[in-house]
């Protein structure tokens, strides 16, 4: 078989290595009590994952280790081919570029255009102004948003800010895409054209992980689930809400 290298031209040992691994992880902040114990994920490039639990389950934290914003106590990390642990300071800022994140508040600029907030996620890194071009209208597009390309988002209804949100995360094309409570502030409509875009977006390859306590979505969508309470999984399975809540009151 040819060797197979990735987008940074390394050598691929394990063509089916998970793009996102937590080996006994346990992060304990500084004051209070531990957030995760000892947990264990794997996740294959192309999955759709919903992570879910109550409030102060240990859900931000998960996506806070993803993204390197914070330390795991003991336990190693490995994102997108990287070991967490190993990456160097300089390096965080690349590597954070394979993640597309979007927020229960949508974090957009309000003194930018939609497309300006779009495409200020490719001037961060210097993509050629032609490139810009390309890409910007191509992504909103892809969110039903081109004929509100120059609206500001205080025009924008919450679903269409998510949807620019959305577009933002998905334009430098990152391998995973995490959505933390992405639905949080919307209603049920939006919410669910919100949803059926990670799906279009899965479809067409990124693996896609979601924080959410939206019981309907995840009972309708069938995907696998992994529940969190207090600082450990206590189910990681496909389906819905379900098993967790027969099994586990409180979550
Ligand atoms: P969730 O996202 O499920 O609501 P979090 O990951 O935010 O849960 O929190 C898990 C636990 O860690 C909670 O007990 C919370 O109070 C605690 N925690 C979160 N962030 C901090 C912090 N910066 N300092 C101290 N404790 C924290």
């Amino acid at each position: 078989m040819a060797a197979r290298y990735d987008l940074e031209g390394q050598l691929k040992k394990d063509i089916d290595a998970p793009v996102i691994l937590f080996e006994n992880v346990s992060k304990e902040y500084q004051q209070g009590t531990p957030a995760l114990k000892n947990i264990n994920i794997e996740i294959r490039k192309g999955e759709f994952v919903f992570i879910v639990g109550s409030s102060g389950s240990g859900k931000s934290t998960l996506i806070k280790l993803m993204l390197k914003e914070v330390k795991p106590t003991s336990g190693k990390i490995y994102v997108a081919g990287k070991q967490l642990s190993r990456l160097k300071r300089w390096n965080v800022s690349k590597y954070r570029r394979k993640l597309g994140v979007v927020f229960q508040d949508f974090r957009l600029l309000p003194d930018r255009t939609v497309f300006e907030n779009v495409a200020f996620a490719q001037r961060v890194i210097e993509t050629p102004t032609r490139k810009i071009q390309k890409d910007t209208p191509r992504m909103l597009a892809l969110v039903g948003l081109s004929e509100k390309m120059k609206s500001y988002p205080k025009e924008l209804s919450g679903g269409e800010q998510q949807r620019v949100a959305l577009a933002r995360a998905l334009v430098n094309n990152p391998v995973i895409l995490l959505a933390d409570e992405p639905t949080g502030n919307l209603d049920p409509k939006n919410s669910w054209e919100i949803m059926r875009l990670l799906e279009e977006i899965n479809r067409r390859g990124t693996t896609v992980v979601v924080v959410t306590h939206n019981r309907e979505i995840v009972d309708e969508m069938q995907k696998r689930v992994i529940t969190v309470r207090n600082g450990i999984i206590v189910s990681d399975q496909k389906g819905g809400y379900a098993y967790a809540k027969n099994q586990y009151s409180n979550i």
